[in-house]
């Protein structure tokens, strides 16, 4: 989907426009809730900058930074969880994405709760 040029809703989240529980911050990288979990851990990370609509322009454009996301994943999911840990991208309109500002979904049990359902995201 073309950008608008309006900030994103991430962006807005990021600038404290739009209220979220922020539960991991650093310079280039921001995670919160999602606003309609589907696991009993479910939190989207996302960098900061909104120059990249998916993980594959992200991969491309800056590893880095797609490393770092990836650090702050393995970092909330042994401190919300039991360490382990779903990590989804979704890339495109027909498999789900809607926000296109690059984001991962970081799904996982809550502490050392039981395992997520397989075949699904997380819950159902
Ligand atoms: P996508 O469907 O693009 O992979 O993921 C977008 C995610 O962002 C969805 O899981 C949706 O629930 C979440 N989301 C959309 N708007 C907001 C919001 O304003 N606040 C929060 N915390 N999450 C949001």
């Amino acid at each position: 989907m073309p950008s608008t040029g309006e900030p994103s809703i991430f962006s807005r989240i990021a600038a404290r426009e739009i209220p979220a529980t922020i539960v991991a911050e650093t310079d280039r990288v921001i995670a919160f809730n999602d606003i309609a979990p589907q696991a009993p851990v479910h939190v989207v990370i996302t960098p900061k900058t909104s120059e990249y609509a998916n993980v594959v322009e992200l991969a491309a454009g800056d590893p880095d930074l797609l490393a770092e996301l990836v650090a702050v994943a393995s970092g909330l999911a042994a401190t919300l969880s039991n360490g382990q840990f779903r990590l989804v991208f979704n890339t495109g309109e027909t498999v789900g994405q809607t926000v296109f500002h690059v984001h991962a979904h970081l799904l996982a049990p809550q502490g050392a709760g039981g395992p997520l359902e397989e075949g699904t995201l997380g819950f159902r």
